[in-house]
């Protein structure tokens, strides 16, 4: 059994770093065409540095800025995206930030900010995904179903977190989108899913994980007693993607190292 995503195009959004990037990696060593999207002028040179290591692994793909939390410049993505490679067949919806505050203390901007990029911006993609996978229909000779739509989540759409109430309700809301996307468009084909990682090591959590002593107090939280890497993530967003997974649509899949589980009650509680 392989996954084979070859001659799909994939749009990953905010994969000039972390998550984004080795998922894009992923996908494109198992045939897809990547669009590495990046959001702004300073994150240029990592775009092209995470294309450079999936062209030399013989992967294909191409970058492209965008903020995807702007309405005008998501349109003109896509745009763009299906006159240069013709179509979209996937869209990993991964794009996001975190602005931490005390509830008390957090202002609208650090609320709006969050919202924007983390939720408006999953919005905006997957609308314009949608519209372009109705306009081309299924094409046997690519996939079964008419397009996929993996949306980036987080176990925080279900483990609430004191002093991130921006980040957490952003993700809380991803999995009513995911759902209805999911209902609205079974039947034209359309898979929608979430996947909701757990601790995985990239730069928006540094501080988790940058110290023994960060790293073993996260530890406490992960019964599988090791933080998670983005090609955990890559692996796991190239079967959803590919039609190995045709049967699953509507689904938030955690891949935690069982932080879900709750480990603080592994004591009796
Ligand atoms: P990261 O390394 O900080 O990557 C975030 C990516 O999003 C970067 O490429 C960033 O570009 C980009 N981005 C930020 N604002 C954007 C915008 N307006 N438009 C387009 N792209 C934008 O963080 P990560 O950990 O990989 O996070 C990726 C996703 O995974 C997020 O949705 C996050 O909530 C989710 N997640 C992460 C973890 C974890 O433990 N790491 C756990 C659960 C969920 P710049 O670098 O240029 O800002």
């Amino acid at each position: 059994m392989e996954i084979s995503l070859k001659d799909q195009v994939a749009v990953i959004t905010g994969a000039s770093s972390g998550i984004g990037a080795g998922v894009a990696k992923s996908l494109a060593s198992a045939g897809a065409t990547v669009v590495v999207n990046y959001p702004f002028e300073g994150s240029m040179e990592q775009a092209n540095s995470v294309l450079k290591e999936i062209i030399d692994a013989g992967g294909k793909g191409i970058i492209y800025q965008c903020d995807v939390s702007k309405e005008d410049q998501v349109v003109k993505m896509f745009q763009d995206i299906v006159s240069e490679l013709g179509t979209v067949d996937i869209l990993i919806n991964n794009a996001g930030i975190q602005k931490d505050a005390k509830f008390t203390e957090m202002t609208i901007d650090q609320w709006n900010a969050v919202m924007g990029v983390n939720l408006t911006g999953q919005f905006l993609c997957a609308r314009e995904a949608i519209k372009e996978f109705l306009r081309r229909g299924i094409d046997p000779s690519r996939s079964v179903a008419c397009g996929k739509i993996i949306h980036i989540s987080s176990v925080h759409e279900i483990i609430p977190w004191a002093g991130h109430a921006n980040y957490a309700s952003s993700k809380g809301a991803i999995r009513m989108l995911m759902q209805t996307l999911a209902q609205e468009y079974g039947a034209d084909k359309i898979r929608v899913n979430s996947i909701c990682p757990g601790a995985i090591q990239t730069p928006i959590n540094t501080n988790a994980w940058n110290t023994d002593n960060a790293l073993n107090s996260l530890l406490t939280l992960i019964p599988y007693n090791r933080i998670g890497q983005p090609e955990d993530i890559g692996n796991l967003a190239a079967f959803l993607a590919s039609d190995l997974s045709d049967y699953i649509t509507g689904s938030s899949i955690f891949i935690d190292g069982g932080m879900t589980t709750f480990e603080s009650f592994s004591t009796g509680g």
